[in-house]
């Protein structure tokens, strides 16, 4: 075998392939092996059968998309296309050189990017809601054809990112490769949906290309808007000013954590709807608790500035954690949204609304300032016919279906549900919107119920956490029989030792554990 050219993530090409290197070939961490060599070329050259025979002995799965030349006959390039959709990648393709595999890789690509390819199922995002719901509906019914639109090279485990900014975890605790969380059965377009088109059933791609589909799953999660507070993007990373709320970042959180000892720390949360509502509040106690064990917090004027009105939206978890503000000595200030950052001279700028309605403008210093931005619906979901008036999927909140287009269904972050928007909601959701898109597609009455469900595991103290779970309208929805609103030791395992693999094994992956959906009039 030859020296082995990568054209992408998923597939290299490489010169003669004989049975005796398919062994090499899995070390290599190849999967699968499409052969274009026709038959005969050469009189010691092994045939079709013998290599189709080793790879399966290996492991491998095999392909034979024979061509003669570099000009590549449609045919061979749509087989070629549809090989890369089903086989286990990534791929190694061979013929004598490699030329003639690169020139069908050539093809196959901007074929696929100028045809329209249709799926019983196009999944928008390959996040925590995409990647959990194609895994759930392939459980459902193996035979599906089911795309899953993503651009990123890379899955966030979003949760995690707290834990970065805390020193629990570190940065790569919180990501993989995106080939490794998408669930294998399912085809990976690697590109951005750029608008949808749902009286003819189809999404239009970055890439030109267009996808149709019988159902739709919208779950491209949000954007955060760093750019609607003045100054911030400039100052970002530097000068004492971070996010958690950025996978880059986190660790910077640590880092001032560590080395603040004593000054103004001050952390703020945006209005409504966030993803993940505590987070911003988990970054402060973590903080906190941090100075409190190195003997510092006395020193340190911690400030709590939200846009809501209270400290958190559900009440019953109010007196936990005001006991934890209280303990820390936490300045709270509600109301108070922050406008602008001066990180050169480390001044934050806030509105803030008086009790009697009336607006003024607070100027603070700051040593440290952990932001939280405002977070909207993206654009291309925001001004197209799915949206309702705020930019979100429109949904029926039980059954999580469009009720304006009966095919499509949303769920995660996009999802207009008022549900709080956490990866524990969609834990909740993949089942639902994956039974009642089959019984849609069957024409069967829609079953499965959502009730809100959503949780925020607050970390109160390294080793303690409140786990708020409710649902819609503030109904507390506890998984395990204790009282939900008292912080515990238990928690903490969950959210730290147990929920990493829960998401990456169980939830990304199908095997729907505590998620059983209820039924509607159930
Ligand atoms: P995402 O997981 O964000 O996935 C969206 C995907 O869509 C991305 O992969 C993106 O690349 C893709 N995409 C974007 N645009 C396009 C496009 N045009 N075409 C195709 N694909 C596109 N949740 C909890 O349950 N517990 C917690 O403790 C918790 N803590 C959090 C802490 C922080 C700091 C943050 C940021 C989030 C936290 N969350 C938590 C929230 C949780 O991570 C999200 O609610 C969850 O990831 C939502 O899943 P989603 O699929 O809607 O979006």
């Amino acid at each position: 075998m030859i020296a082995i050219k990568k054209l992408n993530r998923n597939l290299s090409v490489t010169g003669e392939v004989r049975p005796e290197d398919m062994s090499a070939i899995v070390s290599l961490g190849f999967r699968s092996v499409v052969n274009n060599r026709p038959d005969g070329e050469a009189p010691d050259q092994a045939d079709d059968a013998v290599l189709r025979e080793t790879a399966s002995r290996n492991g491998l799965g095999y392909e034979f998309i024979p061509v003669a030349s570099r000009d590549i006959p449609h045919l061979a390039a749509a087989r070629f296309a549809q090989a890369m959709a089903v086989l286990p990648g990534p791929v190694l393709a061979f013929c004598r050189s490699g030329a003639r595999s690169t020139a069908l890789a050539d093809k196959a690509a901007s074929a696929q990017s100028s045809q329209r390819r249709d799926f019983d199922i196009v999944v928008v995002g390959g996040g925590a809601g995409g990647s959990a719901v194609a895994s759930s509906l392939l459980k459902r019914r193996p035979g599906l054809t089911v795309a899953i639109v993503e651009p990123s090279d890379t899955h966030y485990y979003q949760p995690g990112f707290t834990m970065v900014g805390g020193g629990v975890f570190v940065q790569s605790d919180t990501h993989r490769p995106m080939g490794q969380s998408m669930p294998r059965r399912a085809v990976w377009v690697k590109a951005a949906v750029t608008g949808f088109a749902p009286d003819q059933n189809e999404v239009q791609l970055s890439d030109g290309g267009v996808l149709g589909y019988r159902a739709l799953v919208v779950s491209s999660g949000l954007v955060t808007k760093w750019d609607a507070i003045e100054g911030l993007e400039d100052t970002l990373g530097r000068n004492g000013v971070t996010s958690n709320y950025r996978f880059d970042l986190a660790p910077y959180t640590w880092d001032l954590v560590q080395k603040t000892r004593r000054g103004t720390a001050l952390f703020t949360q945006p209005p409504m709807p966030i993803k993940c509502a505590g987070a911003p509040q988990k970054a402060m106690y973590l903080a906190c608790d941090h100075w409190r064990r190195s003997g510092v917090l006395g020193d340190i004027a911690v400030e709590f500035n939200t846009a809501a009105p209270a400290l958190f939206g559900v009440a019953d978890f109010v007196p936990s954690l005001m006991e934890y503000v209280k303990r820390y000595n936490v300045g709270l200030h509600v109301t108070s949204t922050l406008r602008a950052v001066d990180g050169a001279e480390k001044v934050a700028t806030f509105d803030v609304k008086g009790s009697d309605g009336s607006m003024r403008t607070e100027q603070k210093r700051f040593d440290m300032l952990h932001v939280v931005p405002p977070q909207v619906a993206p654009d291309f979901v925001a001004e197209s016919a799915l949206a309702d008036k705020a930019g979100w999927v429109e949904a029926d909140h039980t059954t999580l279906q469009h009720p304006r287009f009966p095919n499509i269904f949303s769920l995660g972050d996009v999802c207009s549900a008022p549900n709080a928007k956490t990866a524990a909601a969609v834990r909740k959701q993949a089942p639902i919107v994956a039974e009642n898109a089959l019984a849609m597609l069957d024409g069967r009455m829609l079953t499965a119920a959502y009730d809100g469900y959503g949780a925020c595991p607050l970390t109160v103290e390294r080793g303690k956490v409140v786990l708020a779970e409710f649902g819609y309208g503030g109904k507390l929805l506890p998984t395990f029989p204790l009282d939900p609103t008292k912080a515990r030791r238990s928690a903490w395992f969950l959210k730290a030792t147990a929920m990493p693999p829960i998401y990456w094994n169980l939830m990304l992956r199908g095997r729907e554990w505590l998620a059983r959906p209820n039924q509607l009039g159930g």
